[in-house]
């Protein structure tokens, strides 16, 4: 069986006390303990948000780290250093450190194995472009993403990796995929996974990510290949993310 997962990406928001204020908020409001909750702040927080979720079945992840164990890169977390902090995943991929850092799946193959090799669990990102799927070239370009993303890994792998399928176009826009539309990519998704996995595809977690609000999660995470969301704005409101977490 594999997990329901939400995971709240704060991306590059929110004070000290904004975010503790919001980590309590959560901790306090959830009342369930069948989905996997995930909280990735920035880094400053890793800690303790680490701290405030000890005693609960939330878990923390990075939104992002190096490719390299350690060194001279200025500026950079590494995943030793993540996992010394306690954090359980790391977000890789997102099409924020695609477009705006130049990252490609080459790069972010070497983030994953460098995460797999510390134990921590990779939530890998991938989806098209509003042009591509104007094109209708997104299936192809998916594909290939994670075709280049998972290169090299070994079944025991791949199977730890959380998936979330995240169309540019609606990340962030209010624009959300129809949950035809994304249940269609979920499914291709979990179908280009079994030519490695087999029946095994069947326990991967493949999320969903694009302006997922309260009034829209249900209806996406009933579709039977979405496995629960990547949730970015809403995500920094406590009751929008409870809300979301509890549509289950
Ligand atoms: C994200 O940051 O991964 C995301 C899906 O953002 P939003 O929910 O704001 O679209």
């Amino acid at each position: 069986m594999r997990e329901k997962i939400v995971a709240g990406n704060w991306k590059m928001n929110l004070t000290k006390n904004e975010g503790l204020l919001l980590i309590d908020s959560v901790v306090n409001g959830l009342n369930t303990a069948d989905v996997k909750v995930i909280l990735a702040p920035p880094f400053p927080f890793i800690s303790d948000t680490v701290s405030k979720v000890e005693k609960t079945t939330i878990s923390v992840a990075a939104q992002n780290c190096h490719q390299t164990e350690s060194g001279a890169f200025t500026g950079e977390v590494s995943a030793v250093s993540l996992q010394s902090f306690g954090c359980d995943y790391c977000i890789v991929g997102h099409s924020e450190r695609r477009q705006y850092f130049g990252e490609d799946d080459k790069l972010i193959n070497e983030k994953i194995v460098q995460l797999l090799a510390k134990n921590i669990k990779p939530i890998y990102c991938c989806g098209e472009s509003l042009e591509q799927r104007q094109s209708e070239e997104h299936f192809e370009v998916v594909g290939e993403q994670i075709q280049s993303a998972f290169s090299g890994l070994k079944r025991e792998d791949l199977l730890k990796i959380v998936v979330a399928y995240e169309p540019v176009w609606a990340i962030g826009t209010g624009e959300t995929a129809t949950p035809k539309q994304a249940q269609e990519m979920h499914a291709f998704i979990r179908e280009k996974l079994s030519q490695v996995l087999r029946d095994e595809a069947e326990n991967v977690s493949i999320l969903y990510g694009g302006s997922v609000k309260p009034d829209n999660a249900k209806e996406l995470f009933s579709q039977k290949d979405i496995d629960g969301g990547l949730i970015g704005g809403a995500s920094l409101n406590a009751t929008d993310f409870l809300a979301i977490i509890h549509s289950f």
